[in-house]
């Protein structure tokens, strides 16, 4: 069986002040619920402040984006070799960062490649853009990013992807269950087809405008294996909610 991640992508949200206040209430709220990885990933700067909040709880903490390079001239970015003494999960390829940040299918594979290297568990995201649904291209822009961005690499088992249609991250028009369900499966597929076995083991999340009140239908699916959640993240009762809900559909799973 697949455990579930709810993954909180805090964006750059949150000062160094309700960064520690949300750890702590999200802390409090899930310790006790078993049969889902939680993580939280806030701004880098507040990372260390996660870590300490959250030593010894069942909270994990990650980091929105890693660079390839273990150190150099790349002004502004943060290394692998920096995040593995911090986190242990970092977001990779997130649509904000193919959309602002330049990222590409080739540089999401390096730092995959590199993450994975260093002993860091990604969260590969993918997702297609509305215009590239509406001209029937879904299918070939998720493979595409899948293979990309998993060329040269050994998948491990559990491994992390997350699939967010980029018209559903941060509108509030999220997926339906049944269609994210159904192209988690497509994805899973070509994981398969690129890896072979180890595909049943890997964690496919969905991803965009997911909430307390619609988490349950994306979970109670059976190929999806959790949410990666912005806004619903940045508040720890409702956080709280998302994992409870996501482990009560995972025990009712078959
Ligand atoms: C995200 O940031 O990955 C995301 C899905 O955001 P939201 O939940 O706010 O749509």
């Amino acid at each position: 069986m697949r455990i579930p991640i709810v993954a909180g992508n805090w964006k750059m949200n949150t000062t160094a002040a309700s960064s520690a206040e949300l750890c702590d209430g999200i802390r409090k709220g899930v310790d006790g619920i078993s049969g889902v990885e939680k993580v939280v990933c806030p701004p880098f700067p507040f990372l260390f402040i996660a870590r300490d909040r959250l030593k010894g709880s069942s909270v994990k903490v990650g980091a929105q984006n890693v660079h390839w390079a273990e150190k150099g001239a790349y002004t502004g970015a943060v290394s692998y070799s920096m995040l593995v003494e911090v986190v242990e999960y970092v977001i990779i390829g997130h649509s904000e960062r193919r959309a602002y940040h330049g990222d590409t299918d080739e540089t999401v594979n390096r730092r995959v490649a590199a993450a994975l290297a260093a002993g860091l568990k990604p969260i590969l995201c993918v997702g297609e853009r509305e215009s590239e649904r509406e001209a029937g291209r879904t299918e070939e822009v998720l493979l595409r990013q899948v293979r990309i961005g998993l060329q040269r690499i050994q998948v491990p088992e559990g491994f992390a992807i997350a699939y967010e249609p980029v018209w559903a991250i941060g509108t509030g028009k999220a997926a339906t269950g049944p269609m994210a369900n159904e192209t988690i499966g497509l994805i899973r597929a070509e994981v398969a087809r690129l890896s072979g076995a180890v595909a049943q083991s890997v964690r496919i999340l969905y991803g965009g405008s997911v909430t307390p009140d619609n988490v349950a239908e994306f979970a109670r699916q059976p190929e999806i294996d959790g949410s990666l959640v912005g806004g619903a993240s940045l508040n720890a009762d409702s956080f709280i909610s998302l994992v409870r809900q996501t482990a009560e559909a995972a025990a009712a799973k078959p």
